[in-house]
């Protein structure tokens, strides 16, 4: 497991590349809120004061524990693998939130699953891209249950039109946008 500083105010924290998301970590010097949790594999030593999970998918939102609180959207309330939801999650009833220094954008970029979200950073212009968009020209896979090819051709137009200069995708390198 590694941890790495983003920027002041975020790090990223690796562990299984393949079978474990990357996890973000925003801090406001106080609170915690956090970008996808993980497959449950990283032990964090604190409770968030809310995770956002860029879409349905195990190995993001299994790190997620019984009581804390968790946005995931609606249309990723899929109940059989590779799904999971957590248990206390909700759905995403907001489209931008401020924490800290942070602006929060929650776009929705379906394609790797119906209710993929990516979320940017607007005043640092950092993109976190979960599954939908990768390092090097990389992007997700729309293979698996309820993909669509289609839709992630949309997202990544969408994606294409944000100004981003970092992106922190949700397996993989960083990249420089
Ligand atoms: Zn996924």
């Amino acid at each position: 497991m590694e941890k790495i500083s983003i920027m002041d105010g975020i790090d990223a924290i690796r562990a299984d590349e393949g079978l474990c998301s990357t996890v973000y970590i925003l801090s406001d010097g106080v609170k915690k809120l956090m970008i996808d949790s993980g497959n449950g594999s990283i032990e964090f030593g604190f409770t968030p004061e809310l995770v956002l999970l860029t879409h349905g998918h195990f190995d993001h939102t299994r790190g997620v524990k019984d009581g804390w609180k968790s946005c995931l959207k609606q249309k990723d309330w899929i109940f059989n693998e590779p799904f999971h939801v957590p248990k206390d999650a909700r759905d995403y009833d907001f489209e931008k939130m401020g924490f800290g220094k942070f602006e929060l954008e929650i776009i929705e970029t379906p394609g790797h699953t119906p209710g993929s979200v990516c979320i940017f950073e607007r005043k640092n212009r950092i993109l976190f891209s979960g599954d939908t968009k990768f390092a090097e020209g990389g992007i997700g896979r729309t293979d698996f249950f309820a993909g669509d090819e289609d839709e992630m051709r949309k997202s990544l137009m969408k994606i294409r039109a944000l100004p981003y200069r970092l992106l922190c995708p949700g397996h993989g390198e960083f990249e420089e946008g």
